[in-house]
């Protein structure tokens, strides 16, 4: 992984959606390889918690922290005119798959209208590498597994997962469109990086996934059990077709899926890319069933965790892992902490809150 060589030279990236779980891991990620970062972020999802873990894990209590909507247009602008901004790595979205459903407008005007605004900045401010936060919810219950960066989108089963492939296609087109773009317009050139399952926490237990309310994810839901905020964890459905009957995830550490922003930032910014815009999966290639996770949980953790067989969730595919040789021969990057290790962190964490 390429780091940055001399501090006079430092490139500065701009975090947006950097106060919340994955930002503020990639925001710790990215200070310690040498890099300048601006966090951007509208709190509408998140407190200080994280972004003041960020200060404490990296010593750095300079780091500019700007509040604003990325769906504001003017504010992106003003950050750009403010900042020399040389990558973007764009997080600012609503994520809950139920509540897009139920609220499809208000996702599709935020998660689209942050985006293009990010975008549209990027354009205009002589051109920008852009990164975005993709998901592997965009290859649907895919036909042959692992599935590669080739595997077919499937049409998305939330208006969520529809954000995340419109998201893409239209950093794919604005590339296409800016390519040639020189003077006070410049080019934008892209990666998308579809994420599997991220969980766990950094080691430090400083920073971590903090849901509001009922957690929808399987890891915050099983630490928050274990922890007493939950009395008891449903696994969704055990008479799937696998081997335990319940489903198959990709989980990967939150701090290996931080190290891969970094390796792709750094691909942008050292001329590496071999297209314009690039697509990369993030995750270890190794399937866990959630029956599994919940029983290396409790060995790793030394724990009986109250949990109990319930109805398949809707909309949830039976399996899905990522064929991950493209991240790891093109970014270089690859998967290392284990899945118990990274299971002891996120109950480090959770431990950690309850100490608050
Ligand atoms: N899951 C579960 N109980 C929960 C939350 C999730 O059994 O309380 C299962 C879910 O059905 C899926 C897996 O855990 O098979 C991962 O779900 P999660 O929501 O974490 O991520 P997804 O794969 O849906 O993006």
């Amino acid at each position: 992984m390429t780091t940055m060589a001399n501090n006079s030279e430092k490139k500065r990236v701009l975090v947006s959606g950097g106060a919340g779980y994955i930002g503020s891991h990639v925001t710790v990620e990215l200070i310690e390889a040498g890099y300048d970062v601006v966090v951007a972020d509208n709190m509408s999802n998140c407190d200080m918690t994280c972004f003041e873990g960020v200060k404490k894990i990296t010593g750095r209590d300079d780091i500019p922290f700007v509040k604003i909507d990325c769906c504001d247009a003017d504010s992106v602008n003003k950050l750009f005119s403010d900042y020399r901004i040389d990558a973007v790595i764009h997080f600012a979205a609503f994520k809950a798959v139920g509540e897009s459903v139920a609220e499809p407008i208000k996702y599709y005007r935020n998660n689209l209208d942050s985006f293009l605004n990010i975008l549209e900045a990027s354009k205009t401010h002589g051109g920008c590498n852009v990164l975005f936060s993709s998901s592997a919810t965009v290859y649907g219950e895919a036909e042959k597994l692992p599935v590669t960066e080739e595997s077919p989108r499937l049409p998305a089963t939330s208006p969520y997962g529809n954000t995340k492939q419109i998201c893409e296609d239209i950093l794919r087109d604005v590339v296409s469109a800016t390519a040639s773009l020189s003077g006070s317009e410049g080019p934008v050139k892209g990666i998308a990086l579809r994420y599997f399952n991220p969980i766990g926490a950094h080691p430090s237990a400083l920073i971590g996934e903090l849901p509001r309310g009922v957690p929808n994810n399987l890891v915050p839901f099983i630490t928050q059990t274990a922890i007493g905020k939950r009395e008891c964890l449903s696994i969704f459905g055990n008479d799937y077709p696998t081997e335990d009957g319940t489903c198959l995830r990709d989980y990967i550490d939150i701090v290996d899926l931080a190290k891969a922003h970094v390796a792709a930032v750094s691909r942008m910014l050292d001329g590496k890319m071999k297209k314009d815009y690039e697509i990369f999966n993030i995750g270890t290639g190794r399937p866990v069933s959630v029956y599994e996770l919940v029983t290396k949980f409790e060995k790793v953790n030394g724990l009986k965790l109250n949990y109990k067989f319930a109805p398949r969730r809707p909309g949830d595919v039976v399996a899905i892992w990522a064929d991950t040789a493209l991240a790891n021969e093109e970014l270089g990057w690859k998967a290392e902490r284990s899945v118990e290790d990274t299971l002891a962190s996120a109950w480090a964490w959770e431990k950690h809150l309850a100490e608050k």
